[in-house]
């Protein structure tokens, strides 16, 4: 069974292997109705995505970006939803994120290289493109000259949380992420809460906090979640009266067992609950009808 929704996922606006364009195409091919875009601190492939869709009669863009957050020791990321490619602040925004993320990227590509991976800055770049630059671009060039077999190893390695070679990047705080969204008119939805180095019990306590900024919605039917996860997610997201939602956060750069768009058990009354939901927002006029 295909999900109807599934809200997020990355092209190569950001850490993505497909284009907006063949993105659309598999998510529309999967027979998911509503997709969202959710680069990493990018609405690049916004456009792209929403002519490609305009082919598909069941098929249903909702723009959005990803963006990054740390707390005390952990990682707390946000989704935002139905945000304007066109909004002036938010395109701000999304370049200074983007601008912290070369010196960063370029930080890490130092320490491999005092580390003797002698991997290039200027071929991480070029592997990135246009795209907002992120630590998977730098994982694809240790792969690529040798350092390791695939990119899940450079991140268990090197470049992940605890690896040699990681560098923290400016960021915002999760609450500085929810408080930015709803200001821009969208809707902010905490993704993947129980990874990035959040334990089960911390998850309570953090949400409190982001509910109490304005936080509208949970990422709970997320990609490989266990059934007991889901769970212990879903019946936060009653008690705090937020919205359950869900995504693949499918990026098609992790090999053959990456779960595919639309490949979870997100209920369609999830969906239908998003859009009336998204009827009432400032942005209202970016919801499918
Ligand atoms: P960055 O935006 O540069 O901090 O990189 C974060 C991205 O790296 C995430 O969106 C994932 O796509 C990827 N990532 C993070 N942790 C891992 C991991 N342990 N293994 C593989 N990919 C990861
Ligand atoms: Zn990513
Ligand atoms: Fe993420
Ligand atoms: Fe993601």
């Amino acid at each position: 069974m295909v999900s109807k929704g599934d809200f997020h996922t990355h092209s190569t606006a950001s850490d993505g292997r497909l284009s907006p364009t063949e993105l659309v195409d598999l998510v529309a091919s999967q027979g998911v109705q509503y997709h969202a875009l959710t680069d990493h601190d990018s609405t690049q492939g916004v456009a792209e995505a929403i002519a490609a869709g305009e082919k598909y009669e069941n098929y249903h863009l909702i723009p959005g970006v990803e963006f990054g957050t740390d707390i005390e020791g952990a990682e707390v990321h946000m989704l935002g939803l139905f945000l304007s490619p066109h909004d002036e602040d938010l395109q701000a925004k999304l370049w200074e994120l983007r601008e912290g993320r070369l010196n960063r990227g370029e930080g890490i590509v130092n320490k491999l290289r005092e580390q003797g991976k002698m991997i290039e800055w200027s071929r991480v770049q070029e592997i990135a493109g246009e795209a907002s630059v992120g630590r998977p671009h730098i994982a694809e060039a240790l792969v690529e000259a040798g350092y390791v077999k695939k990119v899940a190893d450079a991140f268990d390695t090197l470049i992940g949380r605890n690896g040699t070679a990681y560098v923290k990047r400016p960021n915002m705080t999760p609450e500085d992420a929810v408080e930015f969204i709803l200001a821009r008119g969208g809707l902010a939805c905490w993704a993947h809460p129980a990874d990035m180095g959040i334990t089960d019990d911390q998850v309570e306590p953090i949400l409190k906090r982001l509910v109490g900024v304005g936080m509208q919605a949970m990422e709970v039917f997320y990609k490989d979640y266990k059934p007991a996860t889901i769970e212990m997610l879903r019946l936060l997201t009653v008690k705090y009266d937020i919205l359950p939602l869900g995504g693949s956060d499918y990026h098609g750069i992790f090999g053959n067992d990456e779960r595919l768009p639309g490949d979870i058990p997100l209920p369609d009354s999830s969906v239908e609950r998003l859009l009336e939901f998204g009827r009432t927002l400032p942005n209202r006029e970016l919801v499918p009808s």
